[in-house]
């Protein structure tokens, strides 16, 4: 069995480390905002660029926390890519605004600039909803088109949000994900690029009074006098044992991304031609969170797949607007056709930096013969 994702063979790489960090942890006690969570603060602060490193409980709620800090509620109409992980859209709604649903690019995955443009106009001439922000996503780990983003947002008064969650690691130019947009959300998952022993996420933004604001509601709403500051409010910070896991592990993320990318690599020189493998636009740099193929008969490849004890998986299977609990924020089916095609036509293959040679040869054969 090759899976889809294993950590198994980095947790033998980074035991002694882990050791030793997660007794410190229990040596010292302070288990919430300890130590080890400002340090990987500064850390992550250092290895992005970014000013502010803000660490939460999931990348979830780094979203939702985006959202309540920039004042986006009831009657504000955020703008979300069709194709995505559903928290995308269920934070926007979690905080009582709308959710505008956008078709994404075809090769990319990413939300469709052209698309979001005329979604911004038609929102602003039906005159219901206030346009108040967009969240961007970096599918699979590709950085989004953030030069055009931005200026959209600028021309449009909107704030940018990056959902990150697949992406840290990865860069537009020098840029690293991070510093993109103004805020970026980023999620560790123990499966995401970076990726802790549970949940856990991160908000990144150079603007002080944001950082403020997001540490407030990450300790329920209050302020540094202790006097209840916001009416937004979450349990939402990183554990510090997670930030003793996450500092060890970010001692070998570079490591690990050339590793990713040199399996990207060899998937799409024995891919290419059999399925339509991932394109990155020039400059950009993925953080191949996910190897994500696409073919007609993806139903039937996936099911030779798993019976020749391939780890697939289909993410994702639907876009947002066709998920019950936003069915009635879109247009129902046939209204953003290129996200709705992507559900029917993606897969995903193994991928992670430990993922070896023979095995990504492996898992080569057995796509060529599944699609043969
Ligand atoms: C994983 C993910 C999230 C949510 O992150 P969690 O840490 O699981 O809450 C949000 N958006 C996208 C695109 C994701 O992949």
């Amino acid at each position: 069995m090759i899976p889809l994702f294993d950590l198994h063979r980095q947790r033998d790489r980074l035991w002694p480390c882990i050791d030793e960090r997660l007794n410190a942890v229990l040596r010292h006690g302070r288990f919430v905002l300890g130590p080890e969570v400002e340090a990987l603060e500064a850390r992550l602060a250092d290895y992005t660029g970014s000013r502010h490193v803000v660490t939460v409980s999931s990348g979830r709620d780094a979203l939702y926390i985006a959202l309540r800090a920039d004042g986006v509620g009831p009657g504000d109409a955020v703008f979300v890519p069709a194709f995505t992980f559903s928290s995308t859209a269920e934070v926007v709604v979690a905080c009582g605004a709308t959710p505008v649903f956008v078709d994404i690019d075809a090769r990319t995955f990413n939300i469709d600039i052209a698309n979001l443009m005329a979604a911004v106009e038609s929102t602003r001439r039906r005159a219901e909803l206030t346009p108040k922000a967009i969240i961007a996503v970096d599918l699979f780990g590709l950085p989004a088109d953030y030069q055009r983003l931005g200026e959209v947002a600028s021309a449009n008064g909107l704030l940018l949000i990056a959902d990150a969650a697949q992406s840290f690691g990865g860069r537009l130019g020098e840029r690293k994900v991070g510093t993109l947009a103004p805020v970026t959300a980023v999620s560790f998952y123990p499966t995401k690029p970076l990726g802790a022993y549970g949940d856990g996420g991160a908000l990144f933004t150079d603007d002080a009074a944001r950082a403020e604001l997001y540490r407030q509601i990450r300790i329920n709403g209050r302020g540094l006098s202790g006097l209840q500051e916001s009416d937004a409010g979450l349990t939402g910070r990183l554990d510090t044992m997670q930030a003793a896991i996450l500092l060890c592990k970010l001692e070998v993320f570079d490591d690990e991304l050339r590793r990713r990318r040199s399996v990207a690599a060899r998937y799409d020189d024995a891919l290419a031609g059999l399925v339509a493998v991932p394109v990155a636009p020039d400059g950009a740099q993925s953080a191949h969170a996910l190897y994500t193929v696409r073919c007609e008969a993806r139903d039937s490849v996936a099911g030779r797949l798993a019976a020749a004890e391939v780890g697939c998986n289909v993410y994702y299977p639907a876009p947002l607007h066709l998920h019950p609990a936003f069915r009635r924020f879109g247009d129902g089916v046939g209204s953003l056709p290129v996200a709705e095609a992507a559900s029917r036509h993606v897969l995903s293959l193994p991928m992670h930096p430990y993922l070896r040679d023979e095995e990504v040869d492996a898992v080569c054969r057995a796509v060529r013969t599944a699609v043969a």
